[in-house]
């Protein structure tokens, strides 16, 4: 699945709440077609003090974001793109921006 969005690509939301924001893939969780995005799908968490030295208060930490609902932006022409996949003359497959078909 090399063609597929990997850890440490940038990526934006194409639709939801987070719209047109972009961020670095944290984490892809292949088996849930989701992908943890940084500062993305925020959710936040009340958390209650625990003792008297550590501090109560809101948890910020992203949620799991659907890969559908994700572009790659292209390295190379800095647009959100279709992944394509080639093969290269070494045999192996290779993801490419489809706008302007730059390897990613
Ligand atoms: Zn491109």
């Amino acid at each position: 699945m090399s063609f597929r969005i990997k850890k440490g690509d940038t990526v934006m939301v194409i639709s939801g709440k987070d719209r047109g924001e972009t961020g670095k893939v944290l984490t892809v969780l292949p088996k849930d077609g989701k992908a943890i995005v940084e500062n993305i799908n925020f959710i936040t968490r009340h958390e209650r003090q625990r003792s008297q030295l550590q501090q109560g208060g809101i948890m910020k930490k992203e949620a799991p974001i659907p890969l559908s609902k994700l572009m790659i932006i292209c390295p190379r022409c800095g647009k959100p793109t279709r992944i394509g996949a080639k093969i290269t003359d070494e045999g192996t497959r290779v993801r490419i921006c489809r706008k302007c078909k730059a390897q990613i």
